[in-house]
């Protein structure tokens, strides 16, 4: 079996009869980059960035992000590294935010709610991120958009930070893709609309299945009814696809259901161009994609 994965190390993702797909691996910590770039992912498709946050016990300065973004960039040595801007919320708590408790967190002030409440602290890590742009193929992603307001809103911040780095002199890549997580059924419901506005979506099953099914994804007792194969949860992902595709831009999943062998010819099927899995993931998911024959 061992063997049979080291086989497909090196290889391309693609199945018999020809349809390509990039499986990148998720991160989240520096500390997990030699395992990534020992599992021979192609990519990073998801950088949580919430260790810097929850690492410290003060928010993490504009270098400290800056050099952590710069050893991911350069550990992938030019492959695509999407890092997710700050998905912290009262679930996950640094104290130093001096959040408001609240009876349910996973609805309550998070993510990109913060990041727009809170402007100034946004800016400082997408100047840490377009600082570290330079040293790699970097993609920015925002965590649990709802509307193309809040996207339009982020991406004007972003092309602010970009505009003050070049006046100062300092480095940026000239342009920076930049996506969205598609975790909520609203996102997957007007990713029609949202695919105008990005470069690319990535699909949070995690938290899609959440929030379609209403079951508090860490109620372990809740585990039994948690089905990321809900048909519900299957009609999204497949909407969010098709709408992608129809704008033109790509799409990946970067929830646990990547790695879901049972699901990948449904996924491919659907046209899904990326999957992003635990770095122990993806040569057996590798081995699975060029096993697979599509017009069988
Ligand atoms: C998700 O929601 O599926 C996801 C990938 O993000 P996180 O698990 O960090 O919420
Ligand atoms: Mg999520």
């Amino acid at each position: 079996e061992r063997e049979r994965l080291e086989n497909v190390r090196g290889k391309e993702s693609v199945t018999q009869d020809g349809q390509k797909v990039l499986i990148y691996a998720n991160a989240g910590n520096p500390a997990d980059l030699p395992r990534v770039v020992a599992s021979d992912a192609e990519g990073i498709g998801l950088f949580r960035s919430e260790f810097l946050y929850l690492e410290n016990d003060d928010y993490p300065t504009e270098e400290q992000q800056f050099e952590a973004y710069k050893k991911a960039l350069t550990a992938m040595e030019g492959k695509r590294v999407v890092i997710r801007t700050m998905d912290i919320g009262a679930d996950k708590k640094a104290d130093y935010f001096d959040l408001d408790p609240e009876e349910n967190p996973a609805m309550g002030l998070r993510a990109i709610r913060i990041c727009l409440t809170r402007p100034e602290l946004f800016k400082t890590q997408l100047r840490a991120l377009c600082r570290a742009s330079v040293y790699g193929r970097l993609a920015i992603m925002f965590p649990m958009i709802i509307s193309v307001e809040e996207v339009r809103k982020a991406k004007a911040l972003l092309a602010e930070v970009m505009a003050q780095l070049k006046k100062e002199g300092i480095p940026c890549a000239e342009q920076i893709e930049t996506g969205i997580m598609i975790e909520t059924p609203a996102a997957a419901l007007v990713s029609d609309a949202l695919a105008e506005e990005v470069d690319f979506f990535s699909l949070g099953t995690n938290d899609l299945t959440q929030y379609t099914l209403a079951i508090d994804r860490q109620q372990t007792k809740l585990d039994d009814f948690f089905d990321p194969h809900h048909l519900a949860v299957l009609r999204l992902i497949e909407m969010t696809a098709k709408n992608a595709h129809k704008a033109g831009i790509w799409v990946g999943i970067c929830g646990e259901l990547g790695a879901d062998l049972s699901l990948t010819e449904a996924f491919l099927r659907m046209g899904i161009d990326e999957l992003s899995v635990s770095a122990t993931s993806v040569l057996p998911l590798r081995d699975k994609v060029r096993s697979l024959n599509l017009k069988a």
